[in-house]
């Protein structure tokens, strides 16, 4: 999608993988600095790793205490931080700046995929990893009323729910399931990865008659178990390639500092991802 966003815009610049082993991530950001990159993406674990590698670290990275994206930045003549694009012979002294644009991700894929208002709205959220904490502390951050959180390991959506009420006092929030309704269920396990996985709720405790929308952070399967369950009740649904695509596109645009081509992206990246 990257690729496909780049030639939209009519740059010759590229996007590459690279496999870098954690234990020479520093030296593989450097090398990248010395090679004049505009820019990088890092995925787990490196995330957490590169908070403490880069320079500058933006509101985005602090909040969420990860780095997805990195900006080099070039010093200029007046001693002031400009992207690397502006520097044609690359700049003389560069930083590596900080970013994370996951989490605005999460909230966008809501809104726009689901048309969910998250201002008032009472979320059942599954999973306390990474994708959960995230996911919860964003939403909690986004005005919501209520907040249920179950894992299965409950230890660690107790350790989220604190984490939230230290940020948002007022907030209400509660590990388990709720009696009532809810406008999301919202899940961020790895349950529906695997072909047979079965839905990650306890169909005990929760029903899916009582979710206006569902939303699974999970897009390959296109269509989980959870997800057919909650098209079959009539339930909102969409999967979590929208999380992806504008991930990608808000770090498209700190690299380049032009409005990304979002269909141009999101049609590259079902063709790579669906075929
Ligand atoms: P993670 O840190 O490894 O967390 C995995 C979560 O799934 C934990 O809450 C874990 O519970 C739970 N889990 C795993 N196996 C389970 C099982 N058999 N039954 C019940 N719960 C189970 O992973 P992550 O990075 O947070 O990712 C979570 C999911 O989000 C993955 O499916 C990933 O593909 C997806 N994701 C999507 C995007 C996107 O762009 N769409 C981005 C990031 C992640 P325990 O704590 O008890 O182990």
């Amino acid at each position: 999608m990257q690729n496909a966003g780049l030639a939209a815009l009519g740059l010759n610049w590229r996007y590459l993988a690279f496999e870098v082993d954690p234990e020479h991530l520093g030296k593989a950001l450097q090398g990248a600095k010395a090679m004049n990159f505009v820019g990088l993406n890092l995925t787990v674990p490196h995330k957490l790793l590169a908070v403490d590698m880069v320079d500058a670290l933006d509101e985005s990275a602090k909040a969420w205490g990860a780095v997805n994206t990195i900006a080099f930045e070039g010093r200029d003549e007046h001693g002031a931080w400009r992207p690397a694009r502006d520097f044609a012979d690359g700049p003389r002294e560069t930083r590596l700046h900080g970013f994370n644009t996951d989490a605005d991700a999460i909230t966008r894929a809501l809104r726009e995929d689901l048309g969910l208002e998250l201002s008032g709205a009472k979320i059942l959220l599954l999973g306390a990893g990474g994708a959960g904490r995230t996911a919860a502390l964003k939403v909690a951050s986004e005005g919501v009323a209520e907040l249920f959180l179950v894992n299965r390991t409950r230890s660690k959506a107790e350790t989220v729910a604190n984490e939230i009420r230290l940020r948002h006092p007022g907030l209400k929030v509660t590990t388990g399931y709720p009696a009532g309704p809810v406008d999301l269920l919202l899940n961020a396990t790895s349950l529906g990865l695997k072909p047979g996985d079965p839905v990650p709720f306890d169909g005990q405790q929760f029903s899916l008659r009582q979710a206006g929308a569902v939303y699974d952070m999970i897009y390959r399967p296109a269509e989980t178990a959870l997800l057919k369950a909650a098209k079959a009740v009539g339930c909102r649904t969409a999967n979590g390639l929208g999380m992806l695509l504008y991930q990608g596109v808000k770090a498209l645009e700190l690299w380049t500092g032009q409005t990304a081509p979002l269909e141009v992206m999101r049609q590259a990246l079902e063709r790579n991802v669906y075929g």
